[in-house]
């Protein structure tokens, strides 16, 4: 996924007041947030963000330029192709599937299996995993009746890593979203699968630019590097960017993301899934597959602002899914939850990660920016300057 700038219209930002203050004062600052665009709800706040004179943000001119007159029968017809070529070629797997147990990994299973493929799911072990998840987990792989491996990273190291990466970088998800890509392609290689699918996709997912979100593995080891030597980084990262990206240039491994190819009707689809295969979630929270899930909202609000709940909400909204003031609710509402349970989630934190209070304060004022690679600045370069002229060309 890669953060998208635009640089043909440089437009100055509008101010839009909603008209709902989501006032989010946690102890040092108060980030009212009057300033969003007027399709999605993205504030001013959000990294790499501008408005045209309407309001609207880049990030919505990209989706729709993108997504907006998508076929789903043309892409319906695409996807049973792709499926086609793997189906029944490899024994026993035809594709393996990230599962952490959230509603997007569950459907991208339902949907595999409506297409008569044998996926192989690959959890990591974060450490995190609720018992929701682990329910939904095992009930979708029961259900299913598909292969299912579980990858668990030494508890020391992950620990050693996660507290790390707080207390220099302020976030600790990327230990995770390493982990499970590297996860997936050992996975891959050691049964010898050429398709890994997933229930991700830019069109459903929030933009996600390398100064908000840290998933890179560039990012990833230039801040463990400090802490953990090459070898025990190899257990979270099975491959580097450049060896990831010949793989995917050689289709090595092709990487399907379900999303683009059919519709993605979160309200329906949970109700399908709770259904058949018993999937559960909670009301109201984002991630019921996560324990630290509050936490990592917590330590966002502080540094950005902007939650990822309301960058998930964002691409809900121009997906049609969901209103824009019910969005701005909802997220008015995880700002309340966060700020009245302020002092239980700090307890949470240091705990988790063995902080005193003034490390975990260290750590609301540390920033991962400065260890963003080269390689991230150079890829996402080269994917605006493609998107660009793509545009001008469709122009
Ligand atoms: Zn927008």
């Amino acid at each position: 996924m890669y953060h998208q700038q635009e640089h043909g219209d440089a437009p100055k930002p509008v101010a839009q007041s909603d008209g709902v203050g989501v006032s989010v004062n946690l102890g040092h600052h108060d980030a009212r947030q009057s300033q969003r665009c007027s399709e999605c709800i993205l504030p001013a706040e959000y990294p790499g963000i501008e408005y045209d004179e309407s309001g609207q943000c880049n990030y919505c001119r990209r989706w729709k330029r993108k997504w907006d007159s998508l076929d789903f029968a043309k892409q319906a017809a695409q996807l049973e192709g792709i499926l086609g070529a793997y189906r029944g070629k490899l024994y026993p797997y035809d594709c393996l599937i990230g599962l952490s147990g959230g509603k997007d990994s569950v459907y991208a299973a339902y949907i595999l299996k409506k297409h008569n493929m044998r996926p192989l799911a690959c959890t990591f072990d974060n450490g995190f995993l609720t018992e929701t998840a682990l329910h939904n987990i095992s009930s979708t792989v029961n259900a299913l009746g598909i292969g299912h491996v579980v990858v668990h990273a030494p508890p020391g190291d992950l620990h050693r890593l996660y507290r790390h990466c707080v207390l220099t970088a302020g976030e600790f998800c990327s230990v995770y979203n390493v982990g499970i890509r590297s996860a997936l392609y050992r996975m891959a290689k050691c049964y010898g699968i050429k398709l890994v699918v997933t229930g991700q996709s830019n069109r459903t997912e929030a933009s996600s630019p390398k100064e908000y979100f840290t998933c890179s593995s560039g990012y990833f080891q230039n801040v463990g590097g400090t802490v953990a030597s090459k070898k025990e980084l190899a257990g979270f990262m099975y491959m580097s960017q450049f060896k990831r990206a010949l793989w995917h240039l050689r289709r090595t491994v092709v990487y399907l993301q379900l999303p683009s190819y059919v519709p993605w009707k979160e309200e329906e689809f949970k109700e399908e899934l709770a259904r058949n295969v018993d999937w559960r979630g909670s009301v109201g929270e984002q991630h019921a597959d996560c324990r630290m899930s509050d936490a990592k909202e917590y330590l966002k609000l502080k540094h950005f602002g902007v939650t990822e709940l309301t960058a998930k909400l964002s691409s809900l909204v121009r997906d049609r899914q969901l209103s824009r003031e019910d969005a701005l609710v909802r997220i008015q509402q995880q700002v309340d939850h966060l700020q009245e349970n302020e002092a239980s989630i700090r307890e949470q934190i240091r705990k988790e990660f063995d902080l005193s209070e003034s490390q975990l304060d260290e750590a609301i004022r540390a920033s991962h920016i400065p260890y963003i690679s080269k390689a991230d600045t150079f890829l996402s370069n080269l994917k605006n300057l493609q998107e660009v002229l793509r545009y001008r060309k469709q122009k």
